[in-house]
């Protein structure tokens, strides 16, 4: 048993415990929250003193290609379409299995050090993928991406396939799976059909890129008699309660009302959007219609941070400014897009981003105690809008300690980090 006392309690589950008591079961599960004195901590737990933290669930990143920490500022400052086709995917055509375990492998420790305890997931060699996740302790939503460009694509599907018959559920009940057809420009027709067909017998839910820049939805709809990204794959099916939709930047009334009807849930992904210049998502617009949204960093060659408070700030930011509206996206609603409804988007709401008793104790515990966290009006706006990845004092999944003090507990993050140096050099200059 853990007792961990003293921490502003953000449960995102009901109202904040100012200081509260937060106990953790040897099973990994929560056993008990309240305030501090109100919930007994039983003799010979281990006590964590958090007075002057605030605690907080594990914060879930919802769209991520974690291998492509190998290529980590590869081909900065191109569009999108040149940035795949010129550096990416040559690069990524030398890939070999066992970079991807080094490439997640050290995503996972900048990832863990900074508060993220989950990830969606969409890459290839998902298998080396997802023995890094178990490896580094961390709770993952994983799928294999499947493009028709790839001359192998009936074989990569059966691929996908397998994984998420192999991993659903692996690594103690840590890792989870879905089907991931890359996207409506990469994926024709009947591709996607199948793909879904697959999903469908699976019971695995989507992962698709949405509306990204405007010339894919120039695209869709010259490819589909007019009809946008979101239109089109609401006509075919794929949009529907479970479906992660990562970006929807360009998306407008109509495909709102889509995304909305559908269930389906959107990563919005600022810091890759912005970096790749594809435009800002609607996101105070999502928030008003009723869209399921979370938030994600995309791939770590695409934003190049995969942190969470960067991507909270950011997320905010941008709705304030565009909308001229300070109101736009509060603290509260980026924290809980970062935790509570993350979590919901991935399928794991019974699982993770809110501290409640029952569910799985991955947790974040950060440090106010800085002077730019200092002195403290309001936790939930000195959290999003200066809190860093850096302030981390200590993280927990599955009850399990992950990172502390800014290092991830299970990962040689020196190793990891001088494999990626070595091999990103093959990647590039072959
Ligand atoms: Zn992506």
């Amino acid at each position: 048993m853990i007792a961990i006392e003293g921490a502003y309690v953000l449960t995102m589950d009901g109202p904040d415990i100012a200081a509260g008591t937060v106990l953790v079961g040897d099973d990994g599960a929560i056993a008990a929250v309240g305030a501090q004195g109100a919930v007994a901590v039983p003799p010979g737990a281990t006590t964590v003193r958090a007075a002057g933290h605030a605690l907080l669930p594990g914060l879930v990143n919802c769209h991520n290609h974690a291998g492509m920490a190998l290529l980590r500022g590869y081909g900065a400052d191109l569009p999108l379409r040149r940035w795949l086709e010129d550096r990416i995917f040559p690069a990524e055509a030398r890939l070999r299995s066992d970079d991807v375990y080094w490439g997640t492998l050290a995503a996972a420790a900048e990832m863990l050090r900074g508060g993220t305890t989950c990830f969606a997931d969409m890459y290839f060699f998902e298998d080396e993928a997802a023995r890094a996740v178990d490896d580094a302790g961390m709770r993952a939503v994983l799928s294999r991406g499947l493009v028709v460009l790839d001359p192998a694509a009936a074989a990569k599907l059966a691929e996908a396939e397998d994984f998420c018959r192999r991993h659903q559920g692996a690594a103690g009940g840590r890792i989870t799976t879905m089907m991931a057809p890359h996207a409506e420009y990469t994926c024709p027709e009947p591709y996607l059909l199948e793909i879904d067909a697959v999903a469908r017998r699976l019971g695995r839910p989507l992962h698709v890129h949405v509306a990204e820049t405007a010339a894919e939805v120039q695209g869709s709809r010259d490819r589909h008699e007019g009809r946008s990204p979101v239109r089109y794959l609401h006509d075919l099916g794929l949009l529907r309660p479970g479906t992660l939709a990562a970006h929807c930047v360009h998306v407008d009334a109509d495909d709102i009302a889509l995304l909305v009807a559908s269930g389906a849930a959107v990563s919005h992904n600022p810091a890759s959007n912005c970096k790749l210049g594809s435009g800002v998502a609607p996101a105070a617009r999502l928030l008003t219609a009723g869209a399921h949204v979370g938030l994600g960093t995309d791939g770590p060659a695409s934003t190049d941070s995969l942190s969470m408070w960067e991507t909270m700030r950011l997320a905010g930011w941008l709705a304030k400014a565009a909308g001229q509206d300070a109101a736009a996206l509060p603290a509260r609603t980026l924290l809980r897009w970062a935790t509570r409804d993350g979590a919901d988007a991935l399928g794991l709401g019974g699982v993770c981003g809110r501290i409640a008793p029952g569910l799985r104790a991955d947790l974040c515990l950060v440090d106010l105690r800085a002077p730019h966290l200092q002195p403290c009006a309001d936790v939930p706006a000195a959290l999003v809008y200066a809190a860093t990845a850096d302030d981390v004092a200590k993280v927990w999944v599955d009850g399990v300690p992950v990172a502390e003090g800014g290092a991830p507990s299970r990962i040689d993050t020196g190793r990891a980090l001088a494999e990626c140096a070595v091999r990103m050099r093959r990647l590039i200059e072959p």
